[in-house]
């Protein structure tokens, strides 16, 4: 079955000037409670918010707040400095060092340690952290000002610098970090390095926020992924600000895991794509890490409020029932209707054939497939059922039938306008199309194998 009139492929307005319109609306009233959770799940979870002991802690004016150390370096109080952590601590050999930008606030509070690509293809959290130290947030009289900070903001932009160097999610012995936490002091190189991390840096944080992509051939819709039963790591998703948060205690071995395991708060932060930098995945990424900043109270000001909030505690993949080439209608952030097509799936090997792929129910694709080539079971879109408060849901659909994302409105906050100074260029393209030397690159990367973000 061919597609009718409208333009099948999917569009966020990139590439040419003219953006998609959004729809300004009145604000609606939150919804209080969401309706994906089910009944049991909620129940635990609210035993275990009742649970007394968990409360944050009270941080004292008067008790003597010193520097912060890291390794053997010392921070001030009241300054921003950055440091390099070695991944390894070795005589001879590569030691991998990153940087770590530590903001050590003027006054006590809790240490929040927030990090990007522990798979180190996942670039929106390097350019986030990146954008977040930039001199329209951080700095004197910003948004970040050392000298009215409470506590201490690690900022870590790239966690896996063996991966990130060569453009893999793994480390360089082939392992998956985010699935060796606490890690092993003598055991393979990515244990050792996990051991490190957890150790020296992330046991000693109070609060973690970590920032991920989907893997490779697939783009999430900016989200957060929490235990919902953990009290801090409960409240540090909802201060977020964002309006899809999934209960989940995360895989064997990973960081939102062990750390809430251990009494820390860890939120996960999914948005965009590997080996893709999406701008509005970027900016709720920023939008959300300040809102959490100011509900720890570690920074001036009130946590910006999402329109509703999704709690979703279950999802649904759809596959393909075809092989051959995907072409996606209902890309990520797409709000869809039961029986609607979300894509379709054409074989070169047989010409003139089309199938579509239909959504089993109404709701909300929170992840697409972008990579075209699918043999039957592939997933092409990860489903959260909506079935209550759907016109609160529609109310903030753009002309695409998009979710437009709280913190996805007005102008990129790393942004400023007077400071962008209009360039043309004039001259001729030099060997060749400018089209031209993407291709290796991709292909190379597109075969390494994938699993789940
Ligand atoms: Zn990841």
């Amino acid at each position: 079955m061919a597609t009718s009139s409208d333009d099948p492929s999917p569009t966020d307005g990139e590439g040419d000037n003219i953006p998609v319109p959004r729809v300004k609306r009145r604000r609606h009233r939150p919804l209080k409670v969401a309706n994906q959770i089910p009944q049991r799940r909620r129940k635990e979870i609210e035993k275990a918010l009742e649970e007394p002991g968990s409360t944050p802690k009270k941080w004292s004016r008067s008790s003597d707040w010193k520097s912060h150390r890291i390794g053997r370096k010392l921070v001030k109080p009241g300054t921003i400095r950055q440091v390099e952590f070695d991944l390894m601590d070795i005589e001879i050999g590569e030691s991998w060092p990153i940087p770590i930008t530590v903001v050590h606030g003027a006054r006590p509070g809790p240490v929040v340690t927030i990090i990007g690509a522990i798979h180190g293809n996942e670039l929106i959290g390097p350019l986030a952290l990146t954008y977040l130290q930039s001199a329209n947030i951080m700095g004197e009289g910003m948004a970040i000002d050392p000298s009215s900070v409470a506590g201490t903001i690690r900022i870590i932009p790239i966690v896996n610098m063996p991966g990130y160097r060569r453009s893999t999610r793994y480390m360089s012995d082939g392992r998956d970090l985010n699935r060796f936490f606490p890690g092993k002091e003598n055991s393979n190189t990515t244990s050792r390095v996990a051991h490190r991390l957890w150790s020296q840096l992330f046991s000693t944080s109070d609060h973690i926020i970590d920032l991920h992509t989907a893997a490779l051939g697939r783009t999430n819709m900016p989200q957060i992924r929490a235990n919902l039963a953990n009290r801090l790591s409960n409240r540090s998703a909802r201060a977020f600000g964002i309006e899809l948060i999934l209960d989940s205690e995360g895989p064997k071995g990973s960081l939102r895991r062990i750390s809430d395991e251990s009494g820390i708060s860890c939120i996960t932060y999914e948005g965009g794509g590997s080996d893709e930098s999406d701008p509005e995945s970027i900016q709720v990424a920023l939008y959300g890490i300040l809102n959490v900043l100011r509900g720890l109270k570690m920074i001036p000001g009130y946590p910006s409020r999402p329109r509703f909030r999704l709690l979703a505690s279950g999802s649904v993949w759809i596959r393909s029932d075809y092989g051959g080439l995907l072409d996606v209608l209902a890309p990520a952030g797409s709000f869809v209707e039961e029986g609607e097509v979300v894509a379709t799936v054409s074989d070169p090997e047989n010409p003139g054939q089309m199938m579509d792929v239909k959504s089993p129910t109404q709701g909300l694709m929170i992840c697409s497939a972008t990579h075209p080539f699918v043999t039957t079971g592939t997933p092409i879109g990860h489903l959260i059922p909506i079935t209550k408060a759907v016109k609160t849901v529609q109310r903030r659909l753009d002309e695409e039938g998009l979710l437009v994302l709280s913190g996805t409105d007005g102008e990129p906050p790393w942004r400023e306008d007077e400071e962008i100074e209009d360039i043309s260029v004039e001259g001729v393209w030099e060997g060749g199309s400018p089209d031209a030397e993407w291709g290796d690159n991709l292909r190379a990367a597109a075969e390494e194998e994938a699993d789940e973000a």
